[in-house]
């Protein structure tokens, strides 16, 4: 017996040197294989046809029928880039920008960075040689682009938007530019009917069968639900891999944990289960870990947020579990308020994520909700992103593009007049940053602290990303992350991070050590960079205040002033619309709760939560913001000088 043991043991160890040895070639001949099979290939004469003869096309096709990954691929082949022209990719969610181009690089056999690339905000991985590059921003398309693909139409993102309304216009006055929009099956007649009544060439779908499940009553707790689902799953289905969606990492790390201690518990009495995340803030390597193939005999969960309902295409998925809701942004205009809620994500999402469930095979999809709440409580489609948005950045982004007429500007679905108005009115700097943002930079050479205040601006920029908070090691990760505290605020708190992870050296260990996000901080210095390179074109001076932090939170208070709050019963008022706000338990200030208050940035979850805030003097907003403040809204309610006019000034702002 042992010796047959021993065997069987040689044996999987010599498949396996014999697989090392030709992996490269197994690869090649195994992706070469996978992207005949994909439904575009049959299509790319037909496809390459069509795109010599209009130059624009919508292209419909399935999610994962190789839109993303193969047409660019054939543009190549078909020598598109002659000349050193370029072909670009838009895509609206970074990660999916970065996983696709480390693909297709790999399919076309170069390194990435190389012939294939690419850029999203604040990062490229591009070089001189790049030819095709999968971009986040595709506002900034330079003129050798000869095709541009405008893909994930249909999730109508605020770039997508915007890009529409602008290549609409380019494509007028530059005949040989291709423009393919490329959609997931939904909404293909209204871009079609956007672009002049572009033609559209559709990808016939290869749609395996999917059962719908529902509940018969809602569920209280989803993420309960969904651990409960899973767990069914893998005890009573046959094989085959398991996508679960929830709203964002917190959740995505718990549910995880979740099943693994479950899974744990019961040991050896079920199979193994492998359970993956993906969200947008998660380190590439662990990323790349869901493509990885199932090794047989276990099952895959794949706990995801949004993005792997279309952007992302896990193979070898025959199950969805659908708690049926989302993140959505949403803007309040008056109050000037962004929040980010879980609501109800709408049908048409719904059946998108119910289709990953079919796509090698007939699949399950368990909706975790009543069909009643389905065909009630849910909105046919969801609502573009660009009327639910602050415009403050889109509308400097066109003016920087010598868009002006704003007003007028072809909008597939114009914004909200309000928002577009509002967002004009906040506009006031050049730089290509948030007018706050610029603002603050602008002041800090006034208050001789730019050093200081770019390292801020650059730190805001990569905003809730720095500190990483493993849910095993909750109290080391906080513990590190107190040690960074500092007196003044949040601002001064994110200095004081970046200068020693400077002093350091730029070190990934030290990153490590203090549980730092690197990617985080080297996108940081990234965006430190190029605002240097613009301080330097504008003709600002760089200097530093010397470990002096008042002149730094002054220049904070210039640029922010509008973002101001009181301390008041139990919490803050914002000082022009009287809204009640609370500093976000993760600040350095949650505990001392000073009197006067700048943030960075409203956010609902629970509550109204101040996002990074500093503590600055009430009389500095006289100083840096005459024009908005009056004397006697800033008088201190809580004074002992000014008895008799406490009364006053509450009447006034009540
Ligand atoms: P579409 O854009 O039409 O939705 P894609 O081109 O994204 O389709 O996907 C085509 C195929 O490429 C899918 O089978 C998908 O699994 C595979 N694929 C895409 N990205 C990766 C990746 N990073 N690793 C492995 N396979 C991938
Ligand atoms: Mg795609």
């Amino acid at each position: 017996l042992i010796l047959e043991e021993d065997e069987i043991i040689n044996f999987v160890s010599s498949a396996q040197e014999q697989a090392a040895l030709s992996q490269a070639e197994v690869q090649k001949q195994s992706i070469q294989e996978v992207r005949r099979s994909l439904p575009v290939f049959p299509y790319r004469e037909d496809l390459l046809l069509a795109i010599q003869q209009h130059q624009i096309l919508v292209i419909e096709g399935e999610t994962g029928s190789g839109k993303t990954t193969q047409i660019p691929q054939f543009l190549m082949e078909s020598g598109y880039n002659d000349g050193g022209m370029k072909i670009g990719c838009t895509q609206p969610r970074r990660v999916a920008a970065m996983s696709v181009a480390a693909r297709v690089a790999q399919e076309v056999g170069v390194k990435l960075g190389n012939e294939v690339g690419y850029s999203i905000r604040f990062e490229d991985c591009t070089s001189e040689r790049t030819v095709l590059k999968y971009m986040t921003d595709g506002i900034g398309l330079c003129l050798k682009v000869v095709v541009v693909i405008i893909d994930e139409a249909h999730e109508r993102t605020l770039h997508t938007d915007i890009l529409f309304g602008l290549i609409k216009d380019i494509a007028r006055f530059r005949p040989d530019l291709k423009v393919l929009v490329a959609s997931a099956t939904l909404d293909t007649e209204r871009f079609s009917c956007f672009f002049d009544d572009a033609p559209v060439f559709r990808i016939p779908g290869r749609r395996f069968p999917v059962d719908i499940f529902y509940t018969k009553a809602p569920e209280a707790d989803y993420l309960e639900a969904c651990v409960v689902s899973v767990l069914q799953i893998h005890v009573t289905q046959p094989p085959g891999d398991c996508l679960v969606f929830l709203t964002g990492q917190e959740e995505i790390e718990t549910c995880c944990e979740l099943l693994q201690e479950r899974c744990r518990r019961l040991g050896s009495k079920i199979s193994e289960l492998l359970v993956l995340p993906i969200y947008a803030n998660l380190p590439s390597d662990m990323q790349a870990k869901i493509f990885s193939p199932t090794p047989p005999g276990s099952r895959k969960v794949v706990v995801a947020t949004n993005i792997a309902e279309t952007s992302l295409t896990i193979d070898g998925i025959i199950y969805v579990i659908d708690p049926g809701f989302c993140k959505q942004k949403s803007y309040n205009a008056r109050t000037g308020m962004e929040s980010l809620i879980v609501t109800p994500c709408s049908r048409a999402s719904a059946n998108q994520r119910a289709g990953r469930a079919g796509r090698v095979a007939a699949g399950k999809c368990f909706r975790l909700y009543t069909a009643w709440a389905f065909k009630h409580e849910m909105e046919e489609s969801t609502v573009p992103e660009i009327q639910r948005t602050n415009l403050g950045n889109v509308v400097l982004l066109l003016k920087s593009l010598g868009i002006n007429d704003l007003i007028h500007f072809d909008f597939m679905d114009p914004p909200p007049h309000e928002t577009l108005v509002l967002a004009l009115e906040q506009l006031m700097a050049e730089l290509p940053v948030d007018p706050m943002l610029s603002k603050m930079i602008l002041a800090s050479e006034q208050y001789k602290c730019s050093e200081e205040v770019l390292t801020i601006a650059a730190m805001l920029s990569v905003n809730n990303s720095i500190f990483y908070r493993p849910k095993d090691k909750v109290v080391h990760a906080d513990n590190a992350r107190q040690n960074f505290v500092v007196p003044g605020g949040d601002h001064m708190v994110l200095l004081n991070v970046y200068t020693q992870w400077l002093e350091s050296g730029y070190s990934t260990q030290w990153c490590y050590e203090n549980f730092i996000q690197f990617r985080s901080m080297k996108r940081a210095r990234d965006v430190r960079e190029q605002l240097e390179g613009l301080m330097d074109r504008i003709e600002v001076e760089v200097c530093s205040s010397g470990g002096d932090i008042v002149p730094i939170r002054k220049a904070v208070t210039a640029g922010y002033f509008y973002h101001t709050a009181r301390l008041s019963k139990g919490g803050y008022k914002t000082v022009k619309h009287q809204q009640t706000v609370y500093v976000h338990p993760n600040s350095s200030l949650f505990e001392e709760q000073p009197r006067w208050l700048i943030y960075h940035e409203l956010v609902f979850t629970t509550k109204e939560f101040m996002r990074q805030v500093i503590e600055i003097d009430s009389s500095w907003l006289l100083e840096v913001a005459p024009h908005y403040y009056k004397n006697k809204e800033l008088e201190d309610s809580s004074s002992k000088k000014m008895p008799r006019k406490q009364g006053k000034a509450k009447e006034e702002l009540g």
